[in-house]
Order: C-alpha cells, then sequence, then structure tokens
C-alpha cells in the first residue's frame, strides 16, 4: 500500500482512458476489464450516522433531509460535538418573611442538565445562550426555515416537471418500439401502468403535478436592493465576532454573520453504496449493511486481481542515455501467473463491446430514481506522453500464487537472470533499462509506459449462456513517473 503522501509513481491506464494508481481501481470479473471511478455505476445501499452508527432506510433519511437528529458538529470549527453533563442547582425559593411566617431556605436535590461541547475549540451551546436540557439526548432546540415555504414550493415544481418531461420520454419509447412492431412494452408484459411507476416513484399523481406547475409563481428580479447601514465602511471590525465564509455556509438557511448566532449543526449523515459494472450491471463492490461493518460483500478491486508494479530503485534518467530501472511485479492472484512484458503499441486493439438491449434501456428509464442517460462503453484512447522507453521487455515471466504464509520467510531466491533479479513468493523483481532519446528536453518529467500481458484465471462460476471460460490473456498498460530528465 501507498504512504498517504506519496506521489503514485505507477500509474494504471483504465479501460476508459483515465490514469489512475491502482488502489482506486476495480476489477469487473465479467467483462475482465479495470474500471475506475469515473466508468462505474455509484448507488446508495444505506444511509447512517458516522457518530452514533444508527442507520436508516434512504426515504427517512430525506425526511430528515440526510442529517442525524441526535449528532451535532460545532458550527465553529465542524469538529463533533459531545454531549456534557453539570448537576445543577435549582433556584433556592427564599419565602420573604414580612409575607409571615419564618425565614426559610428551601433546597431541592441538585439535578442534572446537559449541553453541548466542542473537545477541540471550546465551542458550548451555552455560548450561544441555548439553555441546558434535562435530557442527554436529543430535545435541543430547532430552528425552523424562514424560507421552508417557499423552498418547499420550489421543490414541488421541479419534481412536476421531471415527472412531466419523464412521462413524455416513456411515450416517445413507447411509440418508438410500437412502431418496430418486435417489442411488447414494459407496461403491458408486466401489468405496471403509468400510474403505478410513478407510485413506485415515490412521484405524486400527474393532476396534483399539473397543478402545481399551474399555481407556481416564478421569483421576480428587483432592482432594488436594501441600503448598506451608514457605518459600514467606518465601524471597526472585531475579527472574532464575525463568522467565517465556511461557519456562514454551512447552515445556509440562516448564513449567521455573528458568532454569537451559531448554532450546532447536525450530523450530516454518511452513506455505503455499491458499486455495479456500468457495461454488464454486476456489482463490483457491496458493503455489508450493518453501519458498524468495514467489511464488503464483494470487493474486486483492482488490487486483488491485476499483477501490481512498483518501482524499487531507479538511475536518473539523461538525454541520449540509458539508466536502469528495478521493478517489483507481484501476483495477486490464488493461481500462477504468466506475464509478459510488451511495448505499449503491441497492445492489441479493444475488441467492440456489443450495445445494451433496448429492454434494458427501457427498463432503466422507467425506473426514475436511477440516472437515465444511457451509457455507452467508450474505449477511449489514453491520452499519455512518454519521454522514454522501457529496452528490455519481450521476456516471458512465471510469478507463483499468493501464499500468506510465504509472508514469514526470509530468504529470497536470487536468481542469475539477466532479467529477474530475485523472486520470493509472489514476487519478482525485474532489472531493466529505460532508454531516453536524445532530443528529449532536460527538466522535462520522465515517464515511460510498459504493457503487461497476463493470464488470469476467474474463479467466477459461469453463467448458463455465457461464453466465459476459466483462463483468459488480459492486457494492461502501466505509466511510469521516472522523476525528471536531467539536463545533461
Ligand atoms: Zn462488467
Ligand atoms: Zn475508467
Ligand atoms: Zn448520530
Ligand atoms: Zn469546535
Amino acid at each position: 500500500m501507498a504512504y498517504l503522501t506519496q506521489p503514485d509513481y505507477i500509474k494504471y491506464i483504465c479501460s476508459c482512458g483515465q490514469l489512475k494508481p491502482i488502489t482506486s481501481l476495480y476489477f469487473c470479473r465479467h467483462c475482465l476489464k479495470i474500471r475506475c471511478g469515473f466508468c462505474i455505476c455509484h448507488e446508495v445501499d444505506s444511509h447512517y450516522c458516522a457518530n452514533c452508527l444508527e442507520n436508516m432506510p434512504s426515504s427517512e433519511a430525506r425526511l430528515k433531509k440526510n442529517r442525524c437528529s441526535s449528532c451535532f458538529d460545532c458550527p465553529s470549527c465542524f469538529h463533533t460535538l459531545s454531549t456534557r453533563a453539570t448537576m445543577a442547582q435549582p433556584r433556592q425559593v427564599v419565602q420573604d418573611p414580612a409575607a409571615g411566617g419564618d425565614a426559610k431556605v428551601e433546597s431541592k436535590q441538585p439535578k442534572k442538565m446537559y449541553y453541548l461541547s466542542c473537545f477541540n475549540c471550546r465551542w458550548t451551546s451555552r455560548d450561544v445562550g441555548i439553555p441546558d436540557q434535562p435530557v442527554a439526548s436529543g430535545g435541543w432546540p430547532e430552528r425552523t426555515n424562514p424560507f421552508a415555504a417557499r423552498v418547499n414550493q420550489l421543490l414541488d415544481y421541479y419534481k412536476a416537471i421531471a415527472l412531466q418531461e419523464k412521462q413524455e420520454k416513456i411515450e416517445r419509447e413507447r411509440k418508438k418500439f410500437n412502431i418496430r412492431g418486435k417489442y411488447i412494452t414494459l407496461t403491458d408484459k408486466t401489468g405496471l401502468t403509468g400510474a403505478m411507476a410513478r407510485n413506485i416513484a415515490g412521484l405524486p399523481s400527474s393532476d396534483s403535478s399539473s397543478s402545481a406547475i399551474a399555481s407556481f409563481v416564478p421569483s421576480q428580479a428587483s432592482a432594488e436592493v436594501e441600503e448598506l447601514p451608514e457605518d459600514f465602511y467606518t465601524k471597526e471590525v472585531n475579527l472574532n465576532q464575525i463568522t467565517s465564509m465556511p461557519q456562514r455556509l454551512a447552515s445556509p438557511e440562516w448564513q449567521p454573520s455573528s458568532v454569537s448566532r451559531l448554532h450546532p449543526l447536525a450530523k450530516l449523515l454518511s452513506v455505503k453504496r455499491s458499486q455495479r459494472c456500468r457495461v454488464c450491471d454486476h456489482n463490483l463492490t457491496k458493503p455489508e449493511y450493518n453501519p458498524g461493518s468495514i467489511k464488503f460483500k464483494i470487493e474486486l478491486l483492482a488490487y486483488y486481481h491485476v499483477p501490481e508494479v512498483k518501482v524499487i530503485s531507479q538511475e536518473p534518467v539523461r538525454a541520449g542515455h540509458k539508466s536502469a530501472l528495478l521493478l517489483k511485479l507481484s501476483n495477486p492472484t490464488g493461481h500462477e501467473m504468466t506475464v509478459q512484458l510488451l511495448q505499449p503499441e503491441d497492445l492489441p486493439p479493444p475488441e467492440e463491446t456489443e450495445p445494451k438491449s433496448i429492454e434494458k434501456s427501457l427498463e432503466r428509464s422507467l425506473n426514475l430514481d436511477k440516472d437515465t442517460s444511457s451509457y455507452k462503453a467508450i474505449e477511449r484512447p489514453p491520452r499519455y506522453s512518454v519521454t522514454s522507453r522501457v529496452t528490455s521487455p519481450g521476456v516471458t515471466l512465471t510469478v507463483a500464487q499468493r501464499d500468506d504464509a510465504a509472508e514469514y520467510d526470509d530468504d529470497a531466491q536470487h536468481d542469475t537472470n539477466d532479467i529477474i533479479m530475485w523472486r520470493k513468493s509472489n514476487k519478482l523483481a525485474l532489472r531493466l533499462e529505460v532508454d531516453t532519446p536524445a532530443e528529449v528536453q532536460g527538466g522535462v518529467p520522465a515517464s515511460a509506459a510498459i504493457c503487461l500481458q497476463y493470464s488470469y484465471r476467474n474463479t467466477v462460476p459461469p453463467a448458463a449462456h455465457s461464453a466465459l471460460h476459466r483462463d483468459h490473456t488480459l492486457y494492461t498498460t502501466v505509466l511510469i513517473d521516472l522523476g525528471t530528465v536531467s539536463s545533461n
């Protein structure tokens, strides 16, 4: 694993053309392609609060505006606020002796009271005059958004517009497929009517949506702006009393300008998401539902399936010279792998991916919650330029499978081979050379690309009708950052 502060010296070329380190790539076992965050679908599985680990369905999260009702962040430094308890002495009741009777001091039991405090910047809810609460969780005064009514109006209006457009699109597609005569619309096939589809999507019926459009009053721009106060330019500014922009924008409804108006921020919910290959729709990652768990049910990371390349050491790259390069190659899979180093131009052209079926695309457009823009698996040629070439590829290497027990072995096997410097369980060190042409200018970033052709054994049980076989030859190109070209 790489250090967080260390630059990524090795970048892999994703099937979409992006350059990424192996730790941010996925591997689809069904398409047998590397995928990155840009060429996969991200789906929200569950919402949860990262502080109290309460999880909730998305409908409830939407209702709570994606915020936890019992946890708060500091409005001053955004650290999580802690609940603190103090013993409060209730007010003593002193009876006036003049009113008759003896002077008597009535003392009550002290009572536990709670307030919110930030352990990072020492902000407390008492600073802004929020009264202490008798219960530890919840019950904190809520402020209502002064523009709540208008915001809701706008929301209804946009929902109605979205629904209208969606209906028009479904209508259009239905007509298109009916003319072709081949296709039974999904509505006919499943008995799903337009009204039911709207219901499923949680959208209002068409009558109420058209009334929302009709009754909507658009905002009016006005040239009149409130005057600034007279002393605006002369009054001395006390920076301790005014809020910073991040503090203001953390509560967009109020945007307090003075620190005395800061209010605890209800903590934003986090989501667990699963990721799906956009081409074949299979899951690439799927987390466990329990918010306390950091494990995954499905975790197809490139780190577990694609040979990993690391730079051990290198000589400075000089124009017109050859320099040594030591690379480490590891096989992360449970099967022996043969790896061949090729020049990038020897890479076979990517085969065409078949377009998605019409049925699937209509299914998508009916599913109103999902992204409806149809995605084409475009294999873009990667855009990169290299200054140098790795000279000694063309060899075939055999890399043993991963063996967790071998981690404890100290001895590496030193080969006498020209290329392999040593091998140790599933890793081997390669002695390579980098050739930099004389016309490369000094001072520019030096890099080289190398293509790996590797054998991959698929452990997914093949589906009934698919032509998946177990052993494959796959290709991946890596870009090696070699520092800068030295000037002589
Ligand atoms: Zn796939
Ligand atoms: Zn990608
Ligand atoms: Zn919480
Ligand atoms: Zn704070």
